[in-house]
């Protein structure tokens, strides 16, 4: 029998899904873009649960960049999220995974993928978040796209703080 895994995004940790019957994963970037108090909480839950925080492989990112593309959704994806597909779909060869996003253009491509996906049911939050890109080199907010039009770095999407 293969075993349940959960990738989960960033707001997979502000919903109160269950993830007990299956291994829990996910990506540097995510944990760095937890802010907010509760799903920091939840987040230390997990990672005391056996929460593995792992980079994706290289290939997979290359894959999933093209998916993104052909998609049309290559513009909307920040590196954080190309980050959790790229996990997704590296895990998907030996299990039963499930992607857990309520990110529209992250569940586009999944579906693309054939990776199989959950909303995290966060829509009444998901609203009150403001997000912008950021430049990880320059410090440049971009409006949209996954490189700095300045620097050539890529861009990583941040909770705007108010
Ligand atoms: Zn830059």
């Amino acid at each position: 029998m293969k075993d349940k895994v959960y990738v989960i995004d960033t707001s997979g940790f502000i919903s109160q899904v269950d993830f007990r019957d299956g291994t829990t994963i996910t990506v540097p970037a995510v944990v760095d873009e937890i802010m907010d108090s509760t799903s920091r909480l939840r987040f230390d839950l997990l990672k005391d649960a056996g929460l593995r925080v792992e980079l994706p492989d290289k290939a997979c990112r290359e894959l999933v960049r093209s998916a993104a593309i052909s998609t049309g959704d290559a513009s909307v994806l920040s590196v954080t999220d190309l980050d959790i597909l790229a996990k997704a779909l590296e895990m998907k060869s030996g299990s039963g995974v499930i992607l857990v996003t309520d990110d529209y253009a992250i569940q586009n491509v999944a579906a693309n993928l054939g990776i199989e996906y959950k909303t995290a049911a966060t829509q009444g939050i998901r609203k009150k978040v403001l997000w912008e890109l950021k430049c990880t080199g320059c410090g440049n907010v971009v409006k949209s796209g996954i490189e700095c039009p300045i620097c050539g770095s890529g861009v990583r999407r941040r909770r705007v703080k108010h």
